[in-house]
């Protein structure tokens, strides 16, 4: 690897990290389109294999374009990271076809038949269905808990004894709620918890669990480290290097989530500028809520940097910035909702988030549109919330659309 580490700015790091020099001299890391490599001799094969030397062998274990996207967001989470003697944290990453892929190599690469995951209320979609419909076939259960009563939960790991790890995601969709990462994590390895963050929303701009001694981050590539909506994408990141080359490359190449040359060339090139998308998302937000709090026609905004939300404390504990996510629901309820969507002239209705290009959705007639309407109230999501993934537009630009789309009602 290039001599890129924590000595160089993030910036630096987000250009420059995990490339390394081509054989052809070409600047950039190509899209290494080779589903295997040769060898020079059946004893070189023999010493590639057994890992004495290094080199590429077989596609889904891996190609030159998909090291470095693995090497660079390495290099990110653990940005400005000391180990315990006091060196730049070492970590190791790997590419999956998805974030799913990530979160499923991480499960089946850390828990047995028996075993019990703890875990929070409004997790991504995908990872709940995973752990309430898929696990609990193959003998693993989860026990979903209120990650904010640190006393009752302490509780209930103090009570269980199978269960094995906690799983985390903060903030979370789409309300934004926040969990304390330092003292979950604490919690968690007191009692001899694996604990996992799911760190999508934040990315490690914003937030870097490893900071708490957490065992591993996943995140969904898609969306921000992408950053252009031109790919899917999961990494896995850990931190017990031994365990990462071993036990979770085996669970990685067996289940067969790998990702490709293609899309780990448009990871890395979205990468490049990805301080700077972070930078401009973030104020653009900021921005925005402000300007939502003031519209007559909208009755509350979840934000982070807001006081209103309830979660703001926490978040700016161990955020950077509130980020560039927020929600936020029309007076009007489920037809204001409705409305509002179809007059939008610049914001995209799409679903995803984190592109350079702000998107919008209206949970309740789609992405929560199957669940039971007291279930989604339930969870915050009341009928005219709009989700939105604030872009990096110019932000004038973006405030005129929501100001034309915006029905202010009658007094
Ligand atoms: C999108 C997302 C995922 C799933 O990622 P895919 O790339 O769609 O498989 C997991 N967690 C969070 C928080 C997400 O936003």
């Amino acid at each position: 690897m290039a001599d890129i580490n924590n000595s160089v700015g993030f910036d630096t790091v987000c250009i420059r990290g995990g490339h390394t020099a081509e054989s052809n001299r070409a600047h950039l890391t190509p899209i290494y389109a080779s589903s295997t490599y040769t060898f020079d001799s059946a004893e070189q094969a023999i010493a590639t294999f057994k890992g004495e030397e290094k080199g590429y062998i077989y596609g889904r274990w891996g190609n030159p374009t998909i090291t470095e996207a693995e090497e660079k967001i390495a290099l990110l989470e653990a940005y400005g990271i000391n180990d315990k003697d006091g060196k730049p944290l070492q970590l190791k990453a790997i590419l999956h076809a998805s974030g799913m892929a990530a979160i499923c190599t991480m499960l089946m690469g850390n828990m047995k038949a028996g075993q019990k995951i703890i875990t929070h209320h409004s997790l991504y979609g995908g990872t709940h269905e995973l752990v309430e419909k898929i696990l609990p076939d193959l003998g693993i259960e989860a026990i979903i808990a209120n990650f904010h009563d640190l006393t009752k939960l302490k509780e209930i790991i103090k009570a269980d004894k199978s269960i094995s790890l906690m799983h985390i995601e903060t903030p979370a969709n789409p309300t934004l709620q926040c969990v304390d990462i330092a003292a979950l994590s604490a919690l968690g390895k007191k009692h001899g918890l694996t604990v996992t963050v799911d760190n999508t929303f934040a990315t490690p701009y914003l937030q870097q669990p490893f900071r708490y001694d957490v065992d591993y981050v996943m995140h969904s590539t898609t969306k921000f480290l992408n950053g252009h909506g031109t790919a899917i994408g999961g990494i896995l990141i850990g931190k017990d290097i031994e365990k990462m080359n071993k036990g979770l490359t085996k669970m990685h190449r067996l289940l067969g989530g790998n990702s490709n040359a293609f899309d780990a060339f448009l990871l890395v090139n979205g990468l490049r500028t990805f301080g700077l998308r972070m930078d401009r998302h973030c104020s653009n937000a900021d921005k925005v809520a402000r300007y939502l709090e003031s519209n007559k026609g909208v009755e509350k905004v979840n934000y982070l940097g807001l006081d209103s939300h309830p979660d703001h404390a926490i978040a700016m504990k161990q955020m950077k910035h509130a980020g560039a996510m927020l929600s936020f629901e029309l007076k009007g309820g489920f037809d204001a909702g409705v409305s509002f969507i179809n007059k939008l002239k610049l914001c995209t209705n799409a679903v995803s988030l984190g592109t350079c290009d702000t998107l919008v959705c209206h949970a309740p007639s789609s992405t929560h549109m199957s669940v039971a309407r007291e279930q989604r109230l339930a969870f915050g999501i009341t009928d005219g919330l709009i989700r939105m993934s604030v872009g990096i537009e110019n932000v004038e630009d973006i405030l005129n659309d929501l100001e034309q789309a915006i029905t202010t009602p009658n007094p």
